[in-house]
């Protein structure tokens, strides 16, 4: 585990496995996030968050002003969405996100009068988050307000937070952890979010702590972020929040090699953080909580990384939900002439896809375009049986076994060597000499092993 050493937590900081790619970050990590205006057009899917999809309460033709909700989230795991614009509801529309699900959407055209995007932001970045009226919010009052705000994770798994924070008798939470670890190559969205609006972010977390009861709150950031940790350790001066500054490696921001590394706890096979007293929360969905809450506004616009050598000039920015990926790539100056890939998050965890008009969503943290010399030799040779896909893996898995599992449609094989603890990070594809997608098989697999549970 090397000489890294984490000071004032049970964890070492680190966890076993895991990988070093490039992270590249130096291409958009020091540009200040930049606010896109008000488009002529959003498309907002009834269904951007895990669960249920939410109903449409709007109808075509009818007039909407910024931040009505328009989809109600009726079940329990579910989330609301608000209109990120004022306009005309048109007809109702399908489409297809890059995880390649087929979905209903609403669309607006923008009419009337708009909130300036600017003033959102503004209000984001402004150093007067209070932290004092915290108190003033109960628990109940808290799960009740994230809830109508439409707020989901927005570190990309969208699961709706209201869920996550909903108190439980049988499981009591002891840690709220806030994820600031953006350890996805090219990313910068959160990073520029520490940055940029830490007050934000703190009084989210105190708010949420407040609403699971949590007696410790730690934000969690790897040591290759040094002004991050510098602004949230100036933004959390008096009060109980600690900062845990972890070994920079990749997956260090998924939950369970977070929580091994900051608490030293390992959550049990198909367990969750809550089975060992912990809620995990990422930086940019604090500050949305703070949002929803102290400014009654709801989840309408997010920070998101355009980067790659794909693109003319990378950029953070600040857009409205159901902004085209058409729009935000125009803004970024377009594509390169080698660009080759295009990408829905980062390389590792990311969607590669191709139809531009899909649509920015809750748990979309950015676009990354890599070009031909990027993507090159990727033919696929024999497995040579070098092991180190299984050394990589950070769950213990074995990945070679699972891809073949799923290349010969055995679900029992998949299930038997536990395909769905896999949470598709994409180290063991990344380190194959046969250039395997073993990433991508195993993807399959899942599916497989599921499908075949229900029969
Ligand atoms: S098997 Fe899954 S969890 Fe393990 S390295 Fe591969 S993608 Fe990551
Ligand atoms: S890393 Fe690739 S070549 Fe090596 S054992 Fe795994 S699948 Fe086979």
């Amino acid at each position: 585990m090397g000489l890294f050493k984490l000071k004032g937590f049970p964890g070492t900081g680190n966890f076993r496995h895991g990988i070093h790619p490039p992270d590249n970050k130096h291409l958009s990590n020091e540009s200040k996030v930049e606010v896109m205006e008000t488009p002529e057009t959003v498309t907002l899917p009834l269904l951007q968050h895990l669960g249920v999809p939410c109903k449409q309460i709007v109808e075509a033709r009818q007039l909407v002003s910024y931040g009505e909700m328009i989809g109600k989230g009726e079940a329990f795991v579910s989330a609301s969405l608000h209109a990120p614009i004022a306009g005309i509801i048109k007809k109702n529309v399908m489409v297809t996100l890059p995880n390649g699900r087929h979905l209903p959407a609403i669309s607006i055209q923008a009419s009337g009068d708009q909130i300036a995007p600017q003033r959102l932001w503004d209000e984001m970045r402004s150093k007067e988050w209070p932290r004092d009226c915290i108190s003033i919010y109960d628990p109940f009052t808290i799960v009740k307000l994230i809830h109508s705000s439409g707020v989901v994770g927005l570190g990309g798994a969208a699961f709706p937070t209201h869920v996550k924070v909903t108190p439980n008798d049988t499981r009591m939470i002891d840690t709220l952890m806030i994820n600031g670890c953006e350890c996805e190559p090219y990313l910068t969205c959160d990073y520029r979010l520490m940055i940029e609006a830490p007050r934000a972010i703190v009084a989210g977390a105190l708010l949420t702590a407040r609403a699971v009861s949590a007696r410790e709150i730690v934000i969690c950031v790897e040591d290759n972020k040094p002004e991050a940790v510098k602004k949230l350790k100036e933004a959390t001066e008096q009060t109980v929040i600690k900062i845990a500054v972890l070994k920079t490696k990749y997956p260090q921001g998924s939950e369970k090699q977070l929580i091994k590394s900051v608490i030293g706890l390992e959550i049990p096979l198909g367990g969750l953080p809550s089975d060992v007293g912990v809620a995990m929360s990422n930086v940019g969905t604090m500050a949305t909580v703070a949002r929803g809450l102290i400014k009654e506004s709801p989840l309408t616009h997010r920070v998101i990384s355009v980067s790659g050598r794909g693109i003319k000039h990378p950029k953070n920015l600040f857009v409205p939900i159901g902004i085209s990926i058409a729009d935000v790539i125009d803004f970024c100056g377009g594509l390169t002439p080698d660009a080759a890939r295009v990408v829905a998050g980062g390389p590792m965890m990311g969607f590669s896809f191709s139809d531009f008009n899909t649509p920015v969503t809750k748990g979309t943290s950015g676009i990354t375009v890599l070009t031909h010399d990027e993507i090159k030799s990727e033919e696929e040779t024999s497995c040579i049986r070098c092991g180190r896909c299984v050394d990589a893996c950070p769950m213990n898995l074995v990945p070679t076994r699972l891809a073949l599992a799923a290349r010969y449609n055995n679900p029992s094989i998949a299930s038997q060597y536990h395909i769905h603890a896999c949470f598709e990070c994409g180290c063991c594809s990344y380190v194959c000499p046969a250039k395997i997608n073993l990433v991508q098989l195993i993807r399959a697999g899942k599916k497989l092993a599921t499908a075949s549970q229900k029969f």
